[in-house]
């Protein structure tokens, strides 16, 4: 017994790391020397608006980075003519001290880097940098990312009906909006919808509306029915099925539609294999990783079905070129999980795991890749 309790706390301190709020950018920043000054990293800086000035006293330049949450290095030693770097949290601005005045410096963008040439410069011209209230340059940021939310069913198709009657069309189409909001309040991505109404979306349109949007990730949210099956699942492409159950989910959701094809450009058939299944290979690691995130950040907070990443071959999961998911937040068939999903504060929990899953993965592209047996 003795030896249980600070495992769990480590249990606990490992699950509060996995739910606790990041910071919207990776933190750090480099500098090295070039010609006779420097160059400085910032990386994840670019992801928002910015706007450089010169002080005369002390001598500095000042790199402002409002509503971003972005985490510079809290001090940093330069090399001439930076003195320091000092990343002020509040102000949400990053001093860069000077050991003698410097020329107007280059800034700009690379990839969601910010990235600064500072060279010495004449008394003067400082002096003219510094002049009051203008800035020496200023900047928008890189476009957020699109994710695509994809409630299921609609219209005509109102999806699984629970034993009280409860339409899976409209519980999944409440439990997206509840993730847009969280999504689009962490201004992390932007969020599009393939539907804000109770209509009848085809699958193939819902692939084509996901890739017309140049969306980053696609996730599909259902709560569909599976004799015996209780809890959340999550699924990623195959064409093999990992087991009966996913099986049978892909042909009933396929079948709400028999177009699920995707319109290919037009290049020889042995072509188009061969690109595709380069591009699929990608896809498939990043849709496995998000899989691998979401379970994760649901497993704390629901009740999961065993082996809760699945595979099947899903429709709606098969644009070649976007990261997606499938998520069944539960299934009504399971009368537990018809009462919780009816619940508000039950789908505002799912929301809040699925969205920081989302954001997890959009924070660190390339991290975590495993594949599943
Ligand atoms: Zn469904």
């Amino acid at each position: 017994m003795k030896g249980s309790l600070p495992r769990r706390g480590l249990l606990a301190a490992a699950l509060a790391a996995l739910v606790a709020p990041r910071p919207a950018a990776a933190d750090g920043a480099s500098l090295r020397a070039e010609g006779n000054g420097v160059r400085l990293v910032l990386p994840g800086a670019a992801g928002g608006p910015w706007r450089l000035l010169a002080e005369a006293r002390p001598q500095r330049l000042v790199l402002s980075l409002p509503r971003h949450g972005w985490q510079g290095p809290r001090v940093l030693s330069g090399i001439a003519p930076v003195r320091s770097l000092r990343w002020d949290e509040r102000a949400s601005r990053l001093y860069i001290d000077l050991t003698r005045p410097v020329g107007a410096p280059d800034i700009g963008r690379e990839g969601g880097a910010l990235v600064l040439s500072i060279q010495p410069g004449t008394p003067a011209a400082f002096a003219r940098l510094a002049g009051p209230g203008r800035p020496i340059a200023t900047g928008q940021g890189a476009p957020r990312p699109v994710v695509v939310l994809d409630p299921g069913h609609g219209g005509k198709d109102p999806g699984a009906i629970g034993a009280t009657g409860t339409q899976e069309k409209r519980i999944v189409l409440a439990a997206a909006q509840e993730m847009r909001r969280r999504l689009e309040a962490g201004g992390r991505c932007r969020v599009a919808m393939t539907r804000t109404r109770d209509v009848f979306v085809p699958l193939g349109s819902r692939v084509e509306f996901a890739r017309r949007q140049r969306a980053t990730l696609f996730v599909s949210v259902h709560a569909d029915s599976a004799p015996g099956a209780r809890g959340a699942s999550v699924y990623t492409l195959s064409e093999t099925a990992s087991d009966a159950l996913s099986a049978a989910l892909a042909r009933r959701e396929n079948a709400a539609d028999a177009a699920g094809g995707l319109n290919l450009p037009p290049v020889p058939a042995d072509v188009q294999r061969i690109l595709l299944s380069l591009v699929r290979q990608e896809t498939r690691q990043g849709s496995v990783r998000l899989a691998n995130m979401t379970v994760g950040a649901l497993r704390p907070r629901v009740p999961l079905l065993p082996n809760t990443h699945r595979q099947a071959a899903f429709a709606v999961l098969k644009a070649p070129d976007i990261p997606s998911m499938l998520v069944e937040i539960g299934f009504l068939s399971s009368r537990q999980d018809e009462a919780q999903l009816k619940q508000p504060r039950h789908r505002a929990v799912v929301a809040t795991a699925l969205a920081s899953a989302i954001e997890d993965y959009l924070e660190r592209p390339g991290l975590g890749v495993t594949s599943v047996g």
